[in-house]
């Protein structure tokens, strides 16, 4: 990496570029399968894609409401009905963004002060970090121990200080794949009612999950006027590239999240909120247990592969990554050994040191993503299988 321009901020000199999409560019310049980025390579829904030529071919190609159209409000407050028996207020309480990515970058400069501390569980998205950063705060890291990755109430306790504005949660989680339990989720909530910190959900795998079903924060008691639920719909219809991602959160805090998002991007596609609004209404339960059990069976061809090339992994309860450890396979540190694995065994993986706070916690152990074809995964399956030899 070339060194920070004098020219430059501060605040960028203190964030890498993103070492995920790095790996992907990796991954183009050697022709390797790449499980590095988390992006389908499966076609999107027809009933979605027809309704995204429809809004074009109806010219629906102008600026939509700021916060987001009404009909994708409207179905999105559906939804969380549903489902969660969340009751969410279209017009007062939702914010559409470009991608899960812009809502918690939005997020956190809407609701952080310079200087707060914000709660991020290790290892974390990647974006978490630079997030806190952009916004001025600083971000606390809480470790969660492999291989469980279960989240410490005590732990996390003992990083609550009066400067703690935020507590960020994702689950189903990336990288882990774990999906926090009703503990843990308690031991969470118990903090930010106890503490008056807000919780900044991250739950874009919602609709991936291998057993029991997805629990929002924000439906714990006390928890609805506390958290801010991010989530979109780039994981559940598989359109990683629409970039639409979704904001439900208090009258207050959306009003400061709608302000920051209108001056930082001033609304996502119009067409494509308006065809992932058909999806909402339209894609029945059919549709979730078919994506789910596709994920089944996508995630088990990858990790026995993965077992029988000599990783230690488990299988994820959520969400499309396996976390795996190579500690048997090589004595590389992780960035080493994720490019040796690219440039000389074609499958391109993400280095865990880019989920922790201290690189040398993720040396051992590199992403996989799964969200692939059975056959690229087969494939997959059978470089990985080569190259340990
Ligand atoms: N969330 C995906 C991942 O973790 C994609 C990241 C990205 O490039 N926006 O791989």
């Amino acid at each position: 990496m070339t060194s920070a321009s004098p020219r430059s901020a501060r605040r960028t000199h203190t964030f890498t570029e993103s070492v995920i999409r790095e790996m992907t560019r990796v991954a183009r310049e050697h022709d390797a399968i790449n499980l590095a980025q988390g992006f389908p390579d499966f076609p999107a829904p027809t009933l979605i894609k027809e309704a995204a030529c429809r809004a074009v071919r109806d010219d629906v190609n102008q600026y939509a409401i700021t916060w987001g159209a009404p009909r994708l409000r409207e179905a999105l407050v559906r939804k969380y009905g549903r489902r969660y028996g969340m009751e969410v207020d279209a017009e007062r309480e939702v914010t559409i963004t470009c991608g899960a990515t812009e809502a918690m970058a939005s997020v956190m400069l809407a609701v952080v002060n310079p200087g707060d501390e914000v709660i991020v569980p290790e290892p974390f998205y990647e974006n978490y970090g630079p997030d806190a950063v952009i916004s001025d705060a600083r971000p606390v890291f809480l470790t969660l121990e492999a291989p469980d990755y279960r989240l410490d109430p005590e732990r996390l306790r003992a990083l609550v200080t009066p400067r703690t504005r935020a507590i960020v949660l994702n689950t189903p989680n990336n990288p882990t794949g774990r999906v926090f339990d009703a503990d843990e989720l308690e031991a969470v909530a118990s903090v930010c009612r106890e503490h008056d910190v807000l919780a900044v959900t991250d739950e874009i795998y919602e609709h991936i999950l291998y057993e029991g079903r997805h629990v929002p924060l924000a439906t714990l008691p006390g928890m609805r006027d506390r958290t801010i639920t991010v989530s979109g719909l780039s994981k559940t219809f598989s359109v990683t590239g629409w970039r639409v991602g979704t904001i439900v959160a208090p009258p207050d805090l959306t009003a400061a999240i709608r302000k920051v998002h209108d001056f930082l991007t001033v609304g996502a596609p119009a067409p494509l909120q308006e065809a992932c609004a058909t999806g909402l209404d339209d894609l029945d339960e059919a549709y979730y247990q078919g994506m789910i059990s596709d994920y089944i069976e996508r995630r088990d061809v990858l990790v026995s592969a993965l077992q029988e090339a000599g990783f230690r992994c488990r299988p994820p309860q959520g969400a499309y990554y396996v976390l795996a450890d190579f500690s048997s396979l090589s004595d590389e540190d992780d960035t080493t050994f994720a490019k040796r694995l690219t440039r000389e065994g074609g499958v391109a993986s993400v280095p865990g040191s880019s989920f922790f706070s201290v690189p040398e916690r993720g040396g051992t152990m590199v992403r996989f993503a799964f969200c692939k074809r059975v056959e690229t995964l087969r494939e997959a399956g059978r470089r990985l299988r080569a190259f340990r030899g």
